[in-house]
């Protein structure tokens, strides 16, 4: 964790569970990246108290159920859905902030995204794979990993498709919101987290 007296960005990550490590790690990087920010702090968020002080919250990829399950337990489900900052989410976390699951009662959604989204729509872990896709927002293609991958089969009309596969959509932006299917946290390329920031702070 970085911590600095005068902090100008917070960025909490939900550690419920999931890659947790990788998330503080990659948005610390693309925060350095980033002109004009001088002080930023990424956390674990554990506790609905530590919320109100962030400017963006991710939910990070891992078990959609489990972290369903401690999103309730830890009494987070309300304070998340009535934060005003950004909310970058990434696989399960794009399970979880979607309005409507199919064909699966284990997660109850978050609702901060207008999207359908279906889990595990490649198959299994051992169907998971890289694919390189165009992402409306960044001038040359990303590499996108997926394991055990979500997509989304319809988004409302507020959502801002920006990437996609044959299967369906794998990446969104809706207000200072984005998800993605697939895990930038688990590569070098930051584009898309700077990209949100970017996005949150109108930069
Ligand atoms: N398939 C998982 C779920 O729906 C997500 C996998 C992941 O985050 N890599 O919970």
């Amino acid at each position: 964790m970085r911590c600095s007296p005068n902090v100008e960005i917070k960025i909490g990550v939900l550690a419920l569970q999931g890659d947790v490590s990788e998330h503080i790690c990659a948005f610390e990087r693309a925060l350095d990246n980033i002109d004009n920010i001088n002080n930023f702090e990424v956390f674990g968020l554990k506790k609905p108290e530590e919320i109100e002080s962030c400017n963006a919250i991710a939910i990070p990829g891992g078990e959609s159920t489990t972290i369903s399950r401690l999103i309730d337990k830890n009494n987070l489900r309300s304070p998340i859905k009535a934060f005003k900052g950004g909310i970058f989410a990434t696989c399960a976390g794009m399970v979880l902030s979607a309005s409507k699951i199919i064909d699966d009662n284990d997660v109850k959604p978050l609702s901060i995204m207008d999207l359908e989204v279906k889990r595990n729509a490649f198959g299994r872990q051992k169907d998971s794979f890289e694919s390189t896709i165009a992402i409306h927002g960044l001038a040359e293609p990303f590499r996108a990993i997926f394991i055990r991958a979500p997509v989304a089969v319809s988004a409302g009309p507020g959502v801002r498709i920006i990437g996609r596969l044959e299967s369906g959509i794998v990446a969104a932006v809706q207000d200072k919101n984005m998800a993605l299917a697939f895990h930038p946290e688990l590569g070098n390329d930051l584009r898309l987290h700077e990209l949100f920031i970017k996005n949150l702070l109108n930069f």
